[in-house]
């Protein structure tokens, strides 16, 4: 019988998290690796809670996700966007940060676990951006990205002290994108929390 509501509790828990996903428009490969479910029972899923019950705001993505680094630093808002996420990824004990600001990735592998830490990640950076210019994907993407220290870094500002995200290939002025749009102290989204634990 245990067995039994384990099980029963464990596949709740991964379709859970896969309506989740699905309601932030993640890619099936996205939803796949972190429920464990194939992906006929994500297309199914889709289909008996989003298509045919009239919700057509929800669309589904197929394909890769997005890659290319840029995006999060193409402007001091998106580069203030993509420091959020990186500071509430931290705050969901999904990455560290080291002494030397080296950013380490704390899951060995996604999960259902790590599913919903990253969901509850992006459900609070958009409540702290009514702009969010970042989609789901865009946002799995950064996690991934800044844990390999390559393409992006931490740097940080010369002005207030905060780190940010900062492309390894750009000239870096040491100037924070808060710093740079003049956003007052207590108007900052959580930029100032990103330091080494
Ligand atoms: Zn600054």
């Amino acid at each position: 019988m245990r067995l039994t509501d384990d099980r029963y509790s464990g596949e709740r828990s991964q379709f859970e998290l896969a309506l989740r996903m699905i309601r932030h428009e993640a890619r099936t490969r996205t939803i796949r690796e972190c429920t464990g479910l194939s992906d006929d029972r994500i297309r199914k899923l889709y289909a008996t809670y989003f298509r045919d019950s009239g919700n057509n705001v929800i669309k589904r993505r197929r394909g890769k996700s997005p890659r290319q680094v840029t995006r999060y630093v193409k402007t001091p808002e998106n580069q203030l966007q993509a420091t959020t996420l990186v500071a509430l990824y931290c705050a969901g004990l999904l990455l560290r940060i080291d002494q030397e600001d080296r950013v380490h990735a704390c899951w060995p592998r996604p999960d259902v676990e790590f599913g919903h830490r990253l969901c509850r990640a992006y459900e609070t950076y958009l409540l702290f951006h009514d702009n969010a210019s970042l989609s789901f994907e865009w946002a799995w993407n950064l996690l991934q990205c800044i844990s390999y220290n390559e393409e992006l870094y931490l740097a940080h500002c010369r002005g207030c002290n905060a780190r940010y995200v900062q492309d390894a290939y750009a000239l870096d002025h040491r100037i924070c994108p808060a710093c740079a749009m003049d956003i007052p102290a207590k108007s900052r989204p959580l930029e100032t929390e990103l330091t080494a634990i």
